[in-house]
């Protein structure tokens, strides 16, 4: 596992260190022990973040900075009467259809569509 085998990452990382392996087991065995010393290992070696939830926690921060904000009116309006947002995923993996459904959404509503 210390060699950074990704597979065995779901494993490592559900063990909640709760010890009740160690208290079942006939030999004493505590898992969480060896869990907790390959996370604290797999790090020191830049195989794993610091948390497995590092990543969408920085991605979370900036997301909510003021250098994520983009807001727009619809080209040659100066108000919005609805807003599209069409999420990141769609935009990054298909932009062409959000170009497509924000054109439809600008012929078939009034006021604008931010
Ligand atoms: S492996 Fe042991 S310490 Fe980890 S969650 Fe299971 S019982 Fe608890």
């Amino acid at each position: 596992m210390i060699k950074g085998r990704h597979e065995a990452n779901i494993l490592i990382n559900s063990c909640s260190l709760c010890g009740l392996c160690q208290k079942v087991c006939p030999e004493g065995l505590n898992l969480g022990e060896l869990c907790q010393e390959v996370r604290m290992e797999m790090v020191k070696k830049g195989k794993m973040p610091p948390s497995a939830h590092d990543f969408p926690i920085r991605d979370m921060k900036f997301s909510n900075g003021e250098q994520c904000v983009l807001t727009l009116h619809q080209p040659g309006c100066n108000a919005s009467s609805h807003a599209f947002y069409p999420g990141c995923q769609l935009t990054a993996s298909a932009p062409e259809h959000v170009q497509r459904a924000y054109t439809y959404l600008t012929q078939k509503l009034s006021g604008g569509v931010g």
